[in-house]
């Protein structure tokens, strides 16, 4: 091999994945995960994977409601992950369908070969996850992951939940990347609880995401909040959040090796 090929290169390119979960779902999960993806996407090749099988909404954050291919029919071994694969936003999307059949027809232990799969092909991936106090199979995009970013509202409930998703990325070996506060609105004294959260939290606070009406006309409109309000407060946020990533190289040989063999714990 050339010596001036890089050592990445040589190792077939570098990867790190990224789950982007919460306790429980409606903490914007899916606007957060096209959010930072977005971000991200002006220094890296960046695939955003919605993992949330149950609770899919990405399609329609993403223009991509009449998706003819999604991730409920790779995951039923009825198609090849290629085919679910949408060059939307200056990234590749990953949508997934949102009838209960196609939930119910799908192998969630198929995931992990579908993230192996794109990992090869990507700088950076983002799982789009389910609330992970779910179900046995939420839990899996965080076993997945090397880093997870936790969604919360500033709310004590929220916080509680985020701590226990926290627990299971560590119990797994997953790193914690950083907490993303959305929906906040003025009266909540933010700094404060972000100073305690910060306490409990491995990670930093990435940013405070305001309660805005840009988030829900974005959504409307089918496209990501970046696509159709760069100039927004909620965009400005995301980017500086997406900024404190650092995204890691890390190889990705080993990686989708760990992808192939993860036990999908069997907890109750
Ligand atoms: P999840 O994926 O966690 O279920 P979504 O990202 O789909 O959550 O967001 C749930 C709903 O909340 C969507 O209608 C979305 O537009 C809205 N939403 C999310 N974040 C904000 C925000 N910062 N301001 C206003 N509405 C928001
Ligand atoms: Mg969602």
């Amino acid at each position: 091999m050339p010596a001036f090929i890089p050592e990445s290169e040589a190792n077939g390119g570098m990867v790190e994945v990224f789950a982007v979960a919460s306790g429980k779902g409606g903490t914007g999960k899916t606007t957060s995960t096209m959010a930072l993806g977005m971000a991200l996407a002006s220094e890296h090749d960046v695939t955003v994977i919605d993992a949330d099988t149950g609770m899919a909404n990405m399609l329609f954050h993403a223009g991509l409601a009449d998706a003819d291919t999604t991730l409920h029919d790779v995951l039923a071994g009825e198609a090849a992950v290629e085919a679910a694969v949408y060059e939307r936003f200056g990234m590749s999307v990953v949508p997934c369908g949102t009838s209960l059949s196609g939930f119910q027809q799908a192998e969630p232990d198929r995931l992990r070969t579908v993230v192996a799969t794109l990992a090869a092909e990507t700088d950076v991936i983002l799982l789009d996850s389910p609330a992970a106090l779910g179900s046995r199979s939420a839990v899996l995009p965080i076993v997945l992951a090397d880093r997870i970013v936790v969604v919360l509202q500033p709310t004590i409930p929220s916080l509680s939940d985020g701590l226990k998703v926290q627990e299971y990325a560590t119990t797994y070996g997953t790193g914690v990347a950083g907490v993303l506060f959305n929906r906040v609105t003025e009266d909540e004294a933010i700094d404060r609880i972000a100073t305690k959260t910060e306490q409990y939290f491995e990670g930093e606070t990435l940013a405070t995401v305001p309660e805005s009406d840009a988030v829900r006309d974005a959504r409307r409109a089918g496209e990501p909040l970046l696509a159709h309000a760069p100039e927004s407060a909620p965009a400005a946020a995301y980017r500086k959040a997406a900024a404190r990533l650092a995204v890691r190289d890390r190889p990705v040989d080993p990686v989708a090796d760990r992808f192939r063999s993860a036990v999908i714990p069997d907890h109750s």
